[in-house]
């Protein structure tokens, strides 16, 4: 509950500038809070040079956080295949686990998956878990969740990592809700705090404008999601053992809120962002759909994949699948071509990490030229065509 002490309120409007939810207003001289925008972060109560703001928290009941031990990498799988992000977070659990302690153990859920636990440990992993059970064909958050949560509840780790994939951010909210723990979505950081035996986990927050450190401090599991690309998985070692334990888990169908009705793959002959070496990323600057064949032609010419600024997503040229940014990819190809995009910090949220930027933009003081390791200043509608006519020769 938060509350101005309006006998001590003088309307100075400190509180009013701290507030970033704009949830303060004054009036005759006197701060009034917005709850319905307030959430009770606490910026106002430290800013206030009268203490004329109160903050009262619930006290928050400490579990017995001892009995959870181990870090949990849930190891997403699709026909057979393990998402590439799994390997990257067991890179980064084995990294976590060597400092805590701990076991490092692969969850796998599917069905006919009885040949992947041997790949998980082959990539890090100390043990796998796994239900093979033919309801988990498909991925369906509802019974993905429940497996997680069941498995939670009688293993008990400390940590829980997922990819932020369509899948990860789907199912694993309703595990950390079911499981009466936090969770920290989309990371692109994680490190272990001896001291307080504390997860820090990294991610943008505002716009991406800063990046907030959140922890866990009361409840166990803790839980993040972690963005693609952004970790380094370990090579395969095949020489590695590991133990691997086969679960089960019932079902209540009667009690589903959804159905798996089918599949559709997306219709497209692009090639997948965030696995491509070379991306080729288009943005407002094109103008019009139609003339994202040229990106095309150029992605193509190099035999790499197209991507898009949230602007051209926004206006239907590209399906939002091509995304690069803060609510969209993250990728981390060897070279990244931005055309016709002004560098918004989401957009470089996704790509900055690129080993080799090459922005094309008609606007000298573009921001993108700040990340470029190459920057052509002028019309992409001449440049591109150039550039596409001369690596067609070259590659000729
Ligand atoms: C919460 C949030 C999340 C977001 N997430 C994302 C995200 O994931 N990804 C993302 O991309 N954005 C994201 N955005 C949007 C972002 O802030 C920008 O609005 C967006 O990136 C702008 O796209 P753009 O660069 O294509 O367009 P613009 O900013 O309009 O830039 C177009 C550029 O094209 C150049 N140009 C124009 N004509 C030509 C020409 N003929 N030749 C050469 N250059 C030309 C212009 O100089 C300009 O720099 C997000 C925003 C918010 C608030």
């Amino acid at each position: 509950m938060i509350e101005i002490i309006d006998e001590k309120c003088i309307g100075c409007g400190a509180c009013l500038r701290a507030c970033a939810y704009d949830a303060i207003t004054i009036t005759d001289k006197l701060a009034s809070i917005n709850l319905d925008k307030c959430t009770l972060c606490g910026a106002c109560v430290k800013s206030c040079p009268f203490d004329a703001i109160i903050l009262r928290r619930k006290e928050v009941q400490s579990m017995d956080k001892s009995q959870y031990s181990g870090i949990w990498v849930y190891a997403e799988q699709r026909d057979g295949v393990i998402a590439p992000v799994v390997y990257e977070l067991l890179g980064k659990g084995r990294d976590l686990a060597s400092q805590m302690e701990a076991e490092l153990t692969a969850v796998l859920f599917g069905s006919d998956i009885d040949s992947l636990p041997a790949d998980l440990i082959a990539h890090g992993a100390d043990k796998v878990i796994y239900v093979d059970d033919p309801a988990l064909k498909h991925f369906q958050d509802e019974r993905y969740a429940k497996a997680m949560s069941h498995l939670a509840q009688k293993y008990k780790p400390a940590v829980i990592l997922a990819g932020a994939t369509v899948m990860g951010r789907s199912f694993i909210p309703r595990v950390a809700v079911q499981i009466h723990t936090g969770l920290t979505a989309d990371c692109t950081g994680l490190e272990y705090d001896p001291e307080s035996g504390n997860l820090l986990q990294t991610r943008p927050a505002f716009g991406g404008n800063i990046m907030a450190t959140i922890i866990t401090p009361n409840h166990r599991p803790q839980m993040a999601t972690v963005r693609h690309k952004v970790m380094n998985p370990l090579p395969r070692d095949d020489g590695r053992s590991g133990i691997v334990i086969l679960e089960q888990v019932d079902f209540d169908f009667d009690s589903q809120m959804s159905m798996w009705l089918g599949f559709e793959k997306e219709k497209t002959a692009l090639v997948n962002i965030t696995e491509a070496n070379i991306i080729v990323s288009g943005g407002r600057g094109l103008k019009e759909a139609r003339n994202f064949t040229m990106i095309e032609e150029l992605a193509e010419s190099l035999d790499g994949a197209v991507g898009a600024s949230r602007a051209a997503v926004d206006a239907e040229w590209m399906p939002y699948s091509h995304q690069v940014g803060q609510t969209g990819k993250t990728v981390k190809p060897n070279i990244y071509f931005s055309i016709g995009i002004s560098g918004a910090i989401q957009h470089l949220a996704g790509m900055s990490s690129a080993d080799y930027i090459i922005s094309i933009n008609k606007d000298p003081d573009a921001p993108i030229f700040k990340v470029a390791d190459l920057g052509i200043v002028g019309d992409l509608f001449e440049v591109v065509p150039i550039l596409i006519k001369r690596i067609k020769e070259i590659r000729a």
